[in-house]
């Protein structure tokens, strides 16, 4: 197995072991037996948010490859299984008339993952329709349920992110949907203005899909092997979130008022793009050996077909200090890099 083969990157050396396991049983089984034999693990999903070494992984990979939804015990309730594939939860949750799931439409991975970085896009994430998490913990070997409080859910974060050690693995998620087919307000002024209405209306979850679908295309953010700008990790970096003062010295920085927004608690969210743009950085800049700033969206670094997870990685340095020097902003990254760091 190589990760090149298994990341929407197309980037990363081979694994020592490669299990795929299609059943809950064989999940925990596998990862039971790469514990046991003090073998380091890695739970694969879709590999749409891994950066994975050209050295590869020194231990096991387990592909979650489970698949289940269930709908019930109680009205809008649906239990997906982590190896579900996400996109198709979504279509599957608008196409029966259920509503809080339709702004994440066309992010790539599995379900399993979504908990992980508490995903999110255009006014919803995960956080907001969760009711619990349930996982295998490696080191009870129990099952643990988590209810939606005891995930710490953040902006792209979650106790299970935060957990570098990844001692949950997740077995299923549990949403809370509303029996409608209007979709919930929308919340995001770009997807209102797409849908040709105002901030806070309601429009069929249907249609909800097809605007961020066709928005997300736009930017190269739903997978197209046609489109050689999808071929990341998604948003590199996470936007950056400032007090008051740190917003005051990007702005004099700036020496032009700095788009931000709400992200309460006194602080501001400002988009990590703006910053890297008015650092020098622009759509479709390279170093030259392959990895490069896509075309359609100043925050994926894409792998033009020749890259190496080292070059890639020697872009985002440079984006990074970039903007550090310019803004005195530090970006972190938001994929999960895995036997590198930047
Ligand atoms: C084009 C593109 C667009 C994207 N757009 C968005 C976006 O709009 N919003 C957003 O939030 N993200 C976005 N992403 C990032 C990514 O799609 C999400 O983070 C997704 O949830 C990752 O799922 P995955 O199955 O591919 O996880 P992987 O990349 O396989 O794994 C990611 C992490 O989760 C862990 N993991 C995976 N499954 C499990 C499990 N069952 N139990 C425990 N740990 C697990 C892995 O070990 C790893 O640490 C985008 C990515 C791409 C490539």
């Amino acid at each position: 197995m190589n990760f090149a083969d298994y990341t929407t990157l197309g980037l990363g050396g081979p694994a020592r072991r490669f299990v795929r396991a299609a059943t809950e049983d064989d999940l925990i089984e596998a990862v039971g037996k790469a514990d046991a034999d003090g073998e380091p693990l890695l739970v694969l999903g879709g590999g749409s948010n891994l950066v994975v070494s050209d050295d590869g992984f020194d231990g096991t990979v387990v592909q979650v490859a489970t698949t289940g939804v269930r709908r019930g015990p109680g009205p809008g309730l649906v239990t997906v299984a982590a190896g579900e594939d996400w996109d198709a939860v979504v279509a599957g949750t608008v196409a029966a008339g259920l509503a809080g799931l339709e702004c994440l439409s066309g992010i790539p991975g599995r379900a399993g993952a979504t908990p992980i970085q508490n995903v999110g896009a255009y006014g919803q994430e995960v956080a907001d329709t969760i009711t619990a998490v349930r996982t295998y913990d490696r080191v009870t070997k129990e099952i643990d349920i988590f209810p939606n409080d005891r995930c710490e859910f953040g902006y792209r974060t979650s106790v299970f992110k935060r957990d570098g050690a990844r001692r949950h693995i997740v077995l299923s998620v549990t949403f809370q949907l509303a029996e409608q087919s209007a979709g919930l307000p929308v919340r995001y002024a770009e997807l209102a203005s797409a849908l040709g209405v105002s901030p806070g209306d309601q429009v069929a979850s249907t249609q909800v899909r097809s605007a961020v679908i066709d928005l997300r295309r736009r930017k190269g953010m739903v997978i197209d092997s046609a489109d050689p700008d999808t071929r990341s990790a998604g948003s590199f970096f996470v936007n950056p979130v400032l007090d008051g003062a740190a917003l005051a010295a990007v702005q004099a920085a700036a020496g032009t008022p700095v788009p931000h927004f709400d992200a309460g608690d006194g602080l501001v969210k400002v988009p990590a793009a703006w910053l890297i743009e008015r650092a020098g950085f622009a759509k479709g800049y390279s170093l030259g050996d392959g990895a490069r700033i896509s075309a359609k969206h100043t925050l994926a670094l894409v792998n033009s077909g020749s890259a190496t997870t080292e070059g890639l990685l020697a872009l985002a340095r440079q984006i990074r200090d970039g903007v550090r020097d310019v803004f005195g902003v530090s970006l972190t990254p938001e994929p999960v890099l895995i036997g590198v760091a930047l």
